[in-house]
């Protein structure tokens, strides 16, 4: 039996996996990808303490390595059901089962996607979800922001402080985002839009270079020539797995307390998939951190 068994290696479970080790515990991470998480899937991490510039691999490996070589248990293999009995967690695996008395679910959002030709070979190539991390690599650049809802008109105000121009797409004529961020962005200058139209190709060579837009009013198509493309679309968190224990909100995030237990006695969550504001490496691992400590007092 584990002491705790940690579901997803982002820097969120990786960090918890360390902290927990360090008091002694027996951990496992159980991984159905990648270790890194989100992180893998960016090409330059600017804003993590500690490294002025990083790419996401490589901090994924720096975090991977410090975590197996205080020996926790790395289990390539993806966790598909989750209960606990008496004060036990029974934890399935495709291949495997395992047992531990904690738990804690570290298992991220996945971006929603637009889902069209070119979206896989250029994300992290001129296609980003993260406006706070990759929005320094488009300096005087130009750039579309995807969607219509406060986080994508928020994202373009954000980035038109550093790019040249930002276009926001939105595929109706009218916006979904509260008015006043909606009249905020209209003030800015270099922001510009293009109003009922969506997205149906991503090309370039190495990198992307322009997009293939559909004009749903005039009904045609053309080419547009652009150097980087941020989607906000929306976030899947990745909970489907607990909502039958009774921890995800309405919105798909487990609730937790200031110690990242959920209603679950010795279930707890971090990082990306818990409810809160801040979704970034910095705020993964304090969360991972504290859970650990957490699980590990429940332990003892
Ligand atoms: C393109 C991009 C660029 C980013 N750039 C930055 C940046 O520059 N700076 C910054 O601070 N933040 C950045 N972020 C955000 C940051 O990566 C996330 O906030 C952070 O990775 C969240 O960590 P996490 O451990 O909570 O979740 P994740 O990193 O999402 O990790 C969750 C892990 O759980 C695994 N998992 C899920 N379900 C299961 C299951 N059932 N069984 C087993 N494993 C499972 C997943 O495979 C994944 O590895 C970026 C995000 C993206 C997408």
């Amino acid at each position: 039996m584990f002491d705790v068994l940690i579901i997803g290696s982002g820097p969120s479970g990786m960090t918890a996996a360390i902290y927990a080790k360090r008091m002694n515990l027996n951990v496992a991470v159980v991984e159905r990808s990648a270790p890194g998480g989100a992180m893998v899937t960016t090409a330059s991490i600017e804003n993590y303490p500690g490294f002025e510039r990083i790419d996401g691999a490589t901090l994924s490996m720096n975090m991977f390595n410090q975590m197996t070589s205080l020996g926790v248990e790395f289990i390539g293999d993806e966790v598909i059901s989750l209960k606990k009995e008496n004060d036990a967690f029974f934890i399935k695996t495709t291949y495997g089962e395992y047992v531990s008395k904690t738990v804690i679910i570290a298992t991220g959002t996945k971006q929603k996607k637009l889902g069209v030709s070119g979206e896989d070979k250029y994300t992290g190539r001129g296609i980003s979800w993260c406006a706070i991390c990759d929005g320094s690599f488009y300096k005087d650049k130009e750039v579309i922001v995807v969607g219509g809802g406060n986080a994508a008109l928020e994202e373009a105000a954000y980035l038109s402080k550093i790019a040249k121009t930002v276009y926001v797409l939105h595929r109706r004529d009218e916006f979904r985002a509260d008015p006043k961020v909606v009249s905020e962005l209209e003030k800015i200058n270099n922001v510009k839009y293009i109003l009922s139209s969506t997205i149906k190709e991503f090309s370039g060579k190495e990198k992307l270079e322009k997009v293939l837009i559909e004009d749903l009013k005039e009904n045609r198509e053309y080419w547009f020539n652009i150097d980087g493309v941020f989607e906000f679309i929306g976030q899947n968190p990745n909970s489907e797995l607990f909502k039958d224990l009774g921890i995800v909100n309405d919105n798909g995030y487990i609730s937790v307390d200031c110690n990242y237990e959920t209603s679950v006695k010795g279930l707890f969550a971090s990082g990306d998939i818990v409810d809160k504001g801040v979704r970034q490496i910095a705020t993964a691992i304090n969360d991972g951190a504290i859970s650990a400590l957490a699980a590990s007092r429940y332990v003892k």
